[in-house]
């Protein structure tokens, strides 16, 4: 049976910012976004992701902006979005010439529902600040919310050489970590006040401050959030590859979370050569949904599997039913109110299954080594039948199919 946590988790209390019609902050849900990683000018390719990005649930689209051939690139890829029923709100991402490219195509900076700036490459020297500036006024001018994303990779030298200097004239001077660190929250911080007092309001403005170790990470967020009640765009960057980007990421954002920081979340995955970019929307959302602050799609719980089990059928059982149920979801998200709670449960034998399958609002529990050739199956704790022969998968998808058209029926919004 579906369940929920018995605490509620308190969230921070942060000012909301509007992005299209996603709400970041406040008391909105953790919202799930990403990013392309298309080059923005072929805009058949990244239309193609974004959809692709779109459906798989990111909520929110972040693609480079980084030449004059990829701000020309935005409105077209906006409308041809459009033209697919594909309504996701799209973030630019600016360094070096945002304040130029955001000048030069206005059809950009309109059709994009938000811009990032790193304070760390908004421009050189003397014209950090007027450049800076521009892409606010462009901002405003556009009623269009920016995040200010500090990164550990690209930091202000100049605040840097600050804070160091501040740091030489302390009694005990800080460890060059809690300096590094400092100087991150307070690039974050400063550029906010610039932006204020441009005229941002702060329910225009998301911060983020991302390093690429977990425990640095939720070192400044912990210290972030406690200085400011901007809505906090969270995500480890420079993840990594496969096992390793997708542990650190929710190690890191887990710990924050649980804390009530963190207002969205990308996870930044480096994605295997051919693997879907769609990875990074599925870490996120289980990540959310795992630790029960948001339900995405029914949620499949397997055993391991171990020397009780006979044969590939529990592996492929416990593999079908979890492809299906989220290839099924867009159709069923439509049509199913609630059908992201429903639990499933695929198991190896005896030991655990009836008991685990109990607990699903739906549970299978395939016969192990030496048991009888048959899967009983439970529906709301109590045992409804018992599979048998060479197709318990299909059966067993098809009992979920009935299950979900009754339960949920009705319930849809369309
Ligand atoms: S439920 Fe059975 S097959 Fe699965 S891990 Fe436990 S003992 Fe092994």
């Amino acid at each position: 049976m579906s369940s929920s946590p018995d605490s509620a988790m308190t969230r921070r209390d942060s000012v909301g910012v509007r992005i299209g019609a996603v709400l970041i902050g406040s008391a909105a849900p953790v919202v799930v976004q990403s990013m392309t990683n298309t080059d923005t000018a072929d805009v058949v390719a990244s239309t193609r992701q974004i959809a692709e990005l779109s459906r798989s649930g990111s909520e929110l689209v972040r693609l480079t902006v980084n030449n004059a051939e990829a701000a020309a690139a935005v409105p077209r890829i906006r409308d041809r979005l459009a033209m697919m029923g594909v309504e996701v709100p799209l973030i630019g991402d600016f360094h070096y010439n945002g304040h130029q490219l955001l000048a030069d195509e206005p059809a950009a900076a309109e059709a994009l529902a938000k811009y990032r700036i790193n304070p760390g490459n908004v421009g050189f020297g003397r014209k950090k600040d007027s450049q800076f500036a521009a892409i606010i006024e462009t901002a405003l001018r556009f009623a269009k919310p920016v995040r200010i994303g500090a990164n550990w990779g690209s930091l202000d030298q100049n605040m840097v050489a600050t804070l160091m200097d501040e740091n030489h004239a302390r009694s005990e001077p800080w460890s060059a970590a809690r300096v590094a660190r400092e100087a991150l929250i307070r690039s974050a911080l400063d550029s906010a006040a610039r932006a204020e007092q441009l005229g941002m309001g702060r329910d225009q403005i998301i911060l983020s401050c991302k390093v690429s170790g977990v425990q640095e990470l939720i070192a400044v967020y912990r210290d972030l959030a406690a200085r400011c009640n901007y809505a906090l765009h969270l995500g480890l960057t420079e993840a990594g590859m496969g096992s390793k980007g997708i542990v650190a990421s929710t190690a890191a954002l887990a710990v924050l979370l649980q804390e009530g920081i963190g207002d969205t979340i990308r996870i930044s995955l480096t994605p295997e050569p051919d693997e879907s970019r769609t990875r990074e929307v599925i870490v996120a959302q289980e990540l959310l949904q795992t630790m029960g602050l948001r339900a995405f799609t029914p949620m499949v719980t397997a055993c391991p599997g171990c020397g009780r089990t006979t044969s590939t059928l529990f592996q492929e059982l416990a593999k079908s039913v979890q492809e299906h149920v989220r290839a099924k979801m867009p159709e069923w998200r439509i049509k199913y109110d609630g059908v992201e709670n429903m639990t499933l449960a695929v198991m190896g034998c005896i030991v655990n299954g009836p008991g685990e399958s109990r607990h699903a609002d739906i549970g299978i529990s395939l016969p192990g080594s030496g048991e009888s050739p048959a899967a009983p199956v439970f529906i709301d704790g109590q045992k409804a039948m018992t599979l048998r022969g060479d197709n318990i998968a299909m059966d067993f998808i098809a009992v979920v199919e009935n299950y979900v058209a009754g339960k949920y029926q009705g319930r849809g919004s369309a």
